[in-house]
């Protein structure tokens, strides 16, 4: 590329180079490599508005992630996932007609407007805006954006829906009822799935054992629950608060299914795996408790299990409802080896078609 040069006075040719820049951007000094054109005669680097651009696009995106806000191309993501031109969603948030363009093209925004931005990230927020409009848009850009927001939500609503229950669920403080562990969706849906994969027949009143038996297990051996929840006293046995939602969203998560089954004299439901259980999940002893619940306990009926629960202090010691703390895990003979026999021969691998 032949440019003018300065520093020579005259044409000359340029080649591009990554060189060192140190520019100071709202009071931070901000530093990175970036291509600069580079004079082949006297090696001064030489002006030009895009190589100048491009510069000033880099530290300013480095002066954002340094301070947590939006980069431009973040924030053009987010537009884009809607479909707004810049001016609509300026009109939008009742901003002035270029702002947007100004910050996709670098000039930062104020952490009142990227927290507005931000906020849009959830698609019930933009639906909220788009009805909450009169006349910001005209009505037929306005459906076209409440189509584009609602499609979103609908592909996402899964992940919506589970993270605003796990929000809901959090204790926020870990303690004794939560075995010292804040609510974990994942992994409570890890431990229903890694049961519904090795389990046959696996009831929902079953399975609430199972997982009450496996959280209080790693506690006793390893002072802290493996999902995090909290376990009630209920007539036929410890149940996680929440059981039903919970086990609603194992569905939404696609981790498992509930099929009707009859047991004998009535109807019930069966958790059945809809993947494989991940033992990737899971730390070293954590898959120990888990492994040994379902060695010893996974044979055992729904009702076994229930009448065994019965006999523990942590059930007994409890009025009808009240919340069971994980304090009482040391204290449970269902969990000493030697206590009861074992109820089957069946481990993992064992062929659930069998
Ligand atoms: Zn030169």
């Amino acid at each position: 590329m032949i440019r003018y040069c300065v520093n020579c006075d005259a044409e000359r040719n340029l080649r591009e180079e990554r060189r060192r820049q140190s520019l100071v951007v709202k009071g931070d000094r901000i530093e990175f490599a970036a291509p600069v054109l580079v004079c082949e005669d006297c090696g001064e680097t030489v002006a030009e508005p895009g190589y100048d651009d491009a510069v000033l696009q880099t530290a300013y995106d480095l002066y954002r992630e340094r301070h947590g806000l939006l980069t431009s191309s973040k924030i053009v993501e987010l537009r884009q996932r809607y479909a707004f031109s810049q001016r609509a969603l300026c009109r939008l948030l009742g901003w002035g007609e270029v702002t947007i363009q100004r910050y996709e093209k670098g000039v930062i925004q104020d952490r009142a407007h990227d927290e507005v931005l931000r906020s849009l990230r959830d698609p019930r927020r933009v639906l909220e805006l788009l009805d909450g409009d009169s006349d910001k848009l005209t009505p037929s850009e306005r459906e076209r954006y409440r189509e584009r927001a609602q499609a979103i939500l609908e592909q996402e609503r899964s992940a919506w829906l589970l993270r605003e229950v796990e929000g809901v669920l959090r204790y926020r403080v870990p303690d004794l009822y939560n075995g010292f562990r804040d609510f974990d969706l994942d992994r409570f849906i890890a431990v229903v799935l890694w049961f519904a994969t090795y389990v046959e027949r696996l009831s929902k009143t079953k399975l609430a054992k199972l997982l009450w038996l496996a959280d209080f297990k790693n506690f006793r051996d390893h002072g802290v629950s493996i999902t995090g929840a909290t376990y009630a006293r209920l007539p036929f046995g410890p149940m996680p608060d929440q059981f039903q939602l919970l086990l609603g969203l194992a569905v939404e998560a696609g981790a498992i299914m509930l099929v009707e089954e009859s047991f004998g004299e009535y109807i019930g439901e069966v958790v059945q795996s809809l993947k494989s259980a991940d033992d990737a999940a899971f730390e070293e002893g954590e898959l120990a408790a888990l492994e040994f619940v379902l060695t010893k306990f996974g044979q055992y009926s729904a009702k076994e299990l229930s009448e065994l629960s019965h006999k523990e202090d942590a059930w007994r010691n409890r009025a009808q409802g009240e919340l069971i703390s994980y304090d009482e895990a040391k204290g449970m003979r269902i969990l000493d080896l030697s206590s009861l026999p074992n109820s089957s021969q069946q481990g993992r691998g064992h062929d659930k078609e069998e």
